[in-house]
């Protein structure tokens, strides 16, 4: 069983000709809802193929966290610890979109609300897994409770450390894997407290590339397949949840890493995040057709 602690929100899409200049009220093209979030993504990647997935995480009490609550139990993702809340809506990423580019605005709001005290409300649930998979879209404070309660219980700790921020460096202690991408791994190796140590938990996913990961003390890579992209947004999310479902699922790591890189690679094939994330038979149809 995997449990995520993270984010959920909705993103709100609105499609533009071009950008309001300061002040100015423009007609859009088109609007759209979509369920996202870091955390929310990346637990029904997971159980799309076919783990059981717990998620920990707080939406606002309305209409936005109804229907995401609602929409996650049709994605079976079990939601022991989600709790709506009064005091802060749900989450929300406004996104402008126009031919050549985009602005996202995100608040928090309610996953501001998972804090240290409400993670360590889910230890049981944490301690029953076999996988913890956490991001950066929720307080340090909260992340740092689950990490080390998923040490604490022998749980196999996954850190994916996006959006990017510098953590405190004795959260290596507390992870088995931290799953950049090309970006962050930057980032983190260019921070003063990194140490060559923890290269060895660094899976890095590469884009187009694929995703590499340390073995017998050299970096080696999985290569993505070559397909026809339509949209990457979710690409890492889909890895993430890819990756803790293969290991939950008793894969080594090797093959877990493999897994998930086919898992994202199919998904850019699609547009949207979540849309486009493989349930378990389409995976296995598109990981044989690779092998033909
Ligand atoms: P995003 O922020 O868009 O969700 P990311 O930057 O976290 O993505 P990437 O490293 O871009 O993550 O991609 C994650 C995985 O998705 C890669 O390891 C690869 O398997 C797959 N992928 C991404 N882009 C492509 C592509 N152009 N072709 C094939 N596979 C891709």
């Amino acid at each position: 069983m995997i449990t995520v602690v993270g984010s959920l929100n909705m993103d709100l899409v609105t499609q533009v000709e071009r950008f309001p200049k300061k002040g100015e009220t423009l007609q859009g093209t088109s609007f759209t809802t979509i369920f996202g979030g870091k955390g929310a993504n990346q637990a029904v990647a997971a159980s799309r193929l076919g783990s059981e997935v717990e998620m920990m995480g707080r939406v606002g009490d309305d209409p936005f966290g109804h229907s995401y609550l609602t929409y996650l139990k049709q994605q079976n993702v079990l939601l022991s610890n989600v709790e709506p809340v009064t005091h802060f809506p749900t989450g929300t990423a406004a996104i402008t979109v126009s031919e050549d580019d985009n602005t996202i605005v995100i608040v928090g709001g309610a996953n501001d609300a998972m804090t240290a005290e409400e993670v360590e409300k889910g230890k049981s649930v944490i301690e029953r897994s076999s996988v913890l998979l956490v991001q950066l879209e929720i307080s340090q404070k909260a992340v740092e409770k689950a990490i080390r309660l998923g040490k604490e219980s022998g749980v196999i700790v996954i850190l994916n450390p996006a959006p990017f921020q510098a953590f405190p460096s004795h959260w290596w202690e507390l992870v088995d894997y931290v799953t950049p991408n090309e970006h962050e791994a930057a980032a983190l190796r260019a921070s003063a407290d990194f140490h060559s140590d923890f290269e060895k938990k660094l899976i890095i996913t590469e884009g187009a590339k694929g995703a590499s990961y340390m073995i017998n003390g050299n970096r080696e890579l999985v290569k993505a397949p070559v397909v026809k992209v339509e949209d990457t947004t979710g690409a890492g999310d889909t890895f993430n949840g890819a990756l803790a479902s293969g290991l939950d699922q008793g894969l080594p790591l090797q093959d877990a890493i493999s897994r998930a890189v086919a898992a994202a690679s199919l998904s850019v094939t699609a547009l949207g995040a979540q849309t486009g994330m493989p349930d378990k038979e389409e995976l296995q149809t598109f990981i044989k057709g690779l092998s033909l």
